[in-house]
């Protein structure tokens, strides 16, 4: 059932489990205020919820409950093989949230973690330090919203506008020294209007066909919600990419994809992109076995995939052929070198 308030899905956790480390923190506070109601637990780590053996998945992203906890150890990660660096050499992604309120039925976290529930740090300043300390031996190209939907949750956590603000601040100090990908299904518009929008802040928004958003990607905005969405972004001055990754095999794939590039030419000015991502879906063995186990109903889970070295993607011709019609469609609208299709490394 769709829980929307505006265009945000509003999660009402019952419960929320607080590390006693976190209750000092502002950010706990301030987010606690905005559950009132739900039933509060004091736990000593998160992962003695988080991590607890024999969880159920999908039953707990369905009633998911919310973890306020504080990161610690190493916060940056360096960008993993299946995913799309954008031509940058420094790559790295970073988790101030694990899981996601929505639930795409492909999505890997399924495959990653343990539990369904939502984990957000509230040390983001130790975040921003590493990150800090890494800029002074070279430029980075950051993801922030990774293992989850930051913007989705932006009314919960303030997050993407921290962010935001981080690479402003770092940029002045540097030149060009950090850009960040915020990437979303999100289709809440406060933010372009609230915050100035920075070169170094690149907007992704990844899109699929009605059907497939109907058939698998839940709780998410429609694709309409979606575009209005990246058109207004573009609007404020933020750079927008499209990400047309991953794609999902479907009878009439090429039909429904064909409908959708035509209703995002209606909404984006496409030579005003800062680029474009092309993938079919893909995952890796481990996570792939765990989602099976997890969704046996799921099609798009339980699909034949050809696995690869540990990767699990489309039979090869079905995936170049997907690949291929997606790239060769979006050459019309928007030069080569914008397009970015992922590759095996
Ligand atoms: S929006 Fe992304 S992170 Fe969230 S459930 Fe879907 S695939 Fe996963």
């Amino acid at each position: 059932m769709k829980n929307l308030n505006g265009n945000f899905y509003n999660p009402l956790f019952s419960h929320v489990y607080v590390e006693r480390g976190a209750l000092a923190y502002a950010k706990t506070r301030e987010i606690l205020a905005r559950f009132p109601h739900a039933k509060r637990i004091i736990i000593d780590h998160y992962k003695d919820v988080f991590c607890r053996s024999r969880q159920d998945y999908a039953a707990q992203h369905r009633a998911q409950s919310l973890i306020l906890a504080v990161k610690h150890g190493s916060l940056l990660y360096e960008g993993a093989p299946v995913c799309q660096s954008f031509g940058n050499a420094y790559f790295y992604y970073t988790s101030c949230v694990m899981n996601c309120v929505y639930d795409c039925e492909y999505c890997y976290l399924k495959g990653m973690y343990p539990s369904g529930n939502l984990v957000i740090f509230v040390n983001l300043e130790d975040i921003f330090a590493e990150v800090g300390e890494r800029l002074a031996e070279h430029p980075m190209y950051l993801c922030v919203s990774y293992d989850t939907d930051l913007l989705a949750i932006e009314h919960i956590t303030g997050y993407a506008s921290r962010w935001i603000a981080f690479v402003r601040e770092q940029n002045e100090l540097q030149s060009g020294c950090l850009k960040i990908e915020l990437r979303t299904k999100c289709a809440g518009r406060e933010l372009w209007q609230k915050v100035p929008p920075h070169p170094g802040v690149i907007c992704a928004f990844t899109l699929s066909p009605q059907a497939v958003i109907d058939a698998c990607e839940h709780r998410t905005p429609s694709l309409e919600q979606r575009l209005l969405c990246a058109a207004e972004a573009m609007q404020a001055g933020f750079p927008v990419r499209l990400c047309f990754d991953p794609m999902l095999y479907c009878r009439d794939w090429e039909e429904q994809y064909d409908e959708m590039l035509a209703q995002v030419y209606a909404h984006i000015d496409m030579e005003k992109l800062v680029d474009v991502s092309v993938g079919t879906f893909r995952v890796s063995q481990d996570y792939l076995k765990k989602m099976r186990r997890s969704e046996p109903y799921s099609a798009v889970v339980q699909f034949p995939y050809q696995n690869d070295g540990g990767v699990y993607h489309y039979p090869t011709e079905l995936m170049e052929k997907m690949e291929r019609h997606m790239v060769e469609r979006l050459s019309e609208r928007i030069p080569k070198e914008k397009i970015f299709k992922w590759q095996e490394t």
